[in-house]
């Protein structure tokens, strides 16, 4: 069996078996379920993407693929079906990013924290943003993604979520929540970051940042100005040119390439294979980041952990905020130590037999 070796006859086959039978009895007799992630549409009609795939493995194959032993997704029926040009859809949108959400509460609070209704504006305007925001891919969206109708539900469920708010909430998530509250506490800065985010949507600078480490922004990289600034500031850091003249420019001045927060050198602790190199963090936080050149005075020498480190959390710690929790720890484990080996040296001595001395 060579799963997903499938021709476009087989899979228009299945289609047919399908309109034939009609959706109930195919998927009975296949045991498939109903599409949850990805839909097939053909000829104006949606299918089940899974199943006829599955099924189209009959023909080509001499037996169609059973349910469990293939995914609906992007890894196999929904990459196989596009692979032969057939049409793939969401069969849902995808949940809310921070930054969407961002944006849609920056509107709720300018509206006084009420919802608005879907024929506002203000609304459509936001749905037209959202569409262009670089979060989301367009496999995964279908032709209700973001639309003023869904936008103006997302307001409500954040208005609903506000303390002063006597009702019930609507539904919403923990993550309409979490950014509500940020704007609640900050309110300045998380108008800021919105702007920012607009700004760099209008300009076209947000779009052409790479989403390669997205994966390890989600798991490891704690900011609460969103996905697409972060990106902005990872790019900014990773510029190969500017850490260059960073670097010089230090070396030209006498320094040296050690970690400004813990003081690691990597070609002191690795020699030659460590020469030139350290990590660049930049220094100006996320919501005052705005278009513009990066200084060098806006970027230190950071090592990988340090750099790890600060990002992990937010509020992110400034290099010289890390340094000093880093020498308060230090200070109280040698003071520990002391105190332990005195101790030591004490219980020694009281047990010490007076005749070994
Ligand atoms: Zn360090
Ligand atoms: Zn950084």
């Amino acid at each position: 069996m060579h799963k997903g070796a499938i021709t476009r006859e087989s899979v228009l086959k299945a289609i047919a078996e399908h309109d034939k039978w009609g959706r109930e009895a195919f998927l009975e007799e296949y045991h498939f379920g109903k599409a949850r992630s990805y839909v097939l549409v053909h000829d104006g009609q949606e299918y089940d993407s899974k199943a006829i795939a599955g099924v189209a493995h009959k023909w080509d194959q001499g037996r169609a693929l059973a349910p469990g032993e293939f995914s609906g997704g992007k890894d196999h029926a929904a990459a196989w079906l596009k692979r032969l040009g057939f049409q793939v859809k969401a069969a849902q949108n995808p949940d809310w990013a921070r930054d969407e959400i961002i944006l849609a509460c920056n509107l709720v609070m300018a509206n006084g924290w009420k919802g608005l209704d879907a024929q506002d504006g203000r609304v459509i305007e936001l749905s037209a943003l959202l569409q262009l925001l670089p979060i989301h891919a367009d496999a995964d969206r279908n032709e209700t993604f973001r639309n003023p109708n869904g936008v103006a539900r997302k307001t409500f469920d954040i208005a609903t979520r506000h303390p002063d708010y006597r009702g019930k909430p609507t539904k919403g998530g923990a993550l309409d929540v979490d950014v509500l509250h940020e704007f609640l506490a900050r309110p300045d800065q998380m108008t800021e970051v919105a702007r920012l985010i607009r700004e760099g949507i209008s300009t076209g600078e947000l779009q052409d940042l790479v989403q390669a480490d997205d994966g390890e922004l989600d798991d490891d990289f704690s900011a609460p100005e969103g996905r697409l600034l972060l990106r902005r500031h990872r790019a900014r850091e990773r510029n190969k040119e500017l850490r260059k003249k960073k670097i010089d420019s230090v070396l030209q001045r006498g320094g040296t390439l050690a970690c400004e927060a813990c003081g690691f050198d990597f070609e002191e602790v690795y020699g030659e294979r460590g020469a030139g190199y350290v990590e660049c963090h930049h220094v100006v936080p996320l919501h005052e980041a705005g278009e513009g050149k990066t200084k060098l005075s806006d970027l230190a020498l950071i090592c990988a952990n340090c750099h790890r480190m600060i990002h992990r959390r937010a509020p992110w710690p400034t290099p010289a905020e890390l340094r000093t929790t880093i020498e308060d720890r230090r200070a109280s484990r040698l003071h520990g130590a002391v105190i332990g080996q005195q101790r030591g040296e004490a219980a020694e001595g009281s047990t010490t037999p007076e005749g070994q001395r």
